[in-house]
């Protein structure tokens, strides 16, 4: 997502690891489908055919390298980070998001993970997120409707336990804030702050969480968040996504990542993102794509009309679409 058409999702690794962003989303291209049992283990996984590159009217942009057949699945990206949404806190695995069964293995607080790998993964967060009580910051975020909070709280036991550097989500478009907004974002600071300093999580480690980081960080998850909803049944059959509603169960939670962040919006998308079982993105082709042709997601449900698509496009991400469809005034 460019300056311009800005928006839902734009995530990625801070400074720690903007260098070496293209070796990083090779590598979530791989580890989060495990190689088919024909593939032969040695065999290094290519690169996805992708580019990012400044575009001529929406800032950067992502560009095909190589023609991509329809149902082809371009990338997978791994978020930044992901949390669940506290309707499904009890349903799905606290790390992943993947649909669990809740009897077995659940935390003292209700919550689980699908299997181990999940629990251990979590330690990166969880490790400090358990010594603290978040019964009152929850609560906030429950009765305001609030989920992004949610992705602060976890990106900050993130950064007290070493596992992300403050800035990590700094390369993201910030959404506009108002002095108004940030006035109703202090109660969530605070609870969030309070939390960890009655943990006696020393200030050693909490130096980085000013009310300014606070701020920062959720106006940048406010247009780059995903929400997830996982595609229900079988959807090998990809190109069925294509469809303009798709039949998914309801939001399971929310995500940042890194290189879905760099497409552009279009209203008849070339591209569609999909979560078949966990918070994994996978990038899909909805129709052949040409070699540099530029690879667009849509940001709102397609099947919207023209003013109400302008009109969520422009509130809540900032642009006026001037794709082909809309130019058409479809
Ligand atoms: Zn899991
Ligand atoms: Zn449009």
């Amino acid at each position: 997502m460019s300056p311009v058409a800005s928006t839902l999702w734009r995530s990625r690794f801070g400074t720690l690891y903007t260098s070496n962003a293209f070796v990083l989303f090779s590598s979530a291209a791989d580890t989060a489908t495990p190689p088919s049992k024909n593939e032969s283990l040695s065999s290094a996984p290519s690169p996805p055919p992708i580019r990012v590159a400044v575009t001529e009217s929406a800032g950067r942009g992502v560009f095909a390298t190589r023609r991509i057949g329809a149902g082809d699945t371009i990338h997978t990206a791994k978020p930044i980070v992901s949390h669940p949404s506290l309707s499904s806190i009890k349903s799905v695995c606290y790390f992943c998001l993947k649909k669990v069964k809740t009897v077995a293995g659940a935390q003292p607080q209700g919550f689980s993970f699908c299997c181990e790998n999940c629990k251990e993964s979590s330690k990166v967060f969880y490790d400090v997120e358990k010594k603290a009580d978040w019964l009152a910051f929850d609560d906030y975020c429950r009765t305001q409707g609030l989920k992004y909070p949610l992705l602060v709280k976890r990106l900050a036991c993130m950064v007290i336990s070493g596992a992300a550097p403050a800035g990590i989500l700094d390369i993201l478009q910030p959404a506009s804030i108002t002095q108004d907004m940030i006035l109703k974002m202090e109660e969530g600071f605070h609870l969030l702050r309070n939390g960890l300093v009655r943990a006696n999580i020393g200030d050693e480690h909490t130096s980085f969480l000013t009310k300014q980081w606070y701020t920062d960080v959720l106006a940048r998850i406010r247009i780059n968040a995903f929400r997830i909803e996982l595609a229900a049944g079988v959807y090998e059959d990809l190109l069925s996504l294509a469809s303009a509603s798709i039949e998914a169960e309801a939001a399971v939670g929310n995500a940042i990542y890194m290189l879905p962040s760099f497409y552009n919006h279009d209203c008849d998308p070339n591209t569609h993102i999909v979560w078949i079982e966990n918070a994994d993105a996978k990038l899909k082709a909805l129709r052949d794509i040409d070699e540099g042709e530029e690879l667009r997601i849509c940001y709102i449900d397609v099947s919207m009309s023209y003013d109400a698509r302008q009109s969520i496009l422009s509130q809540g991400f900032g642009f006026k679409c001037n794709c082909l469809r809309c130019l058409s005034g479809d």
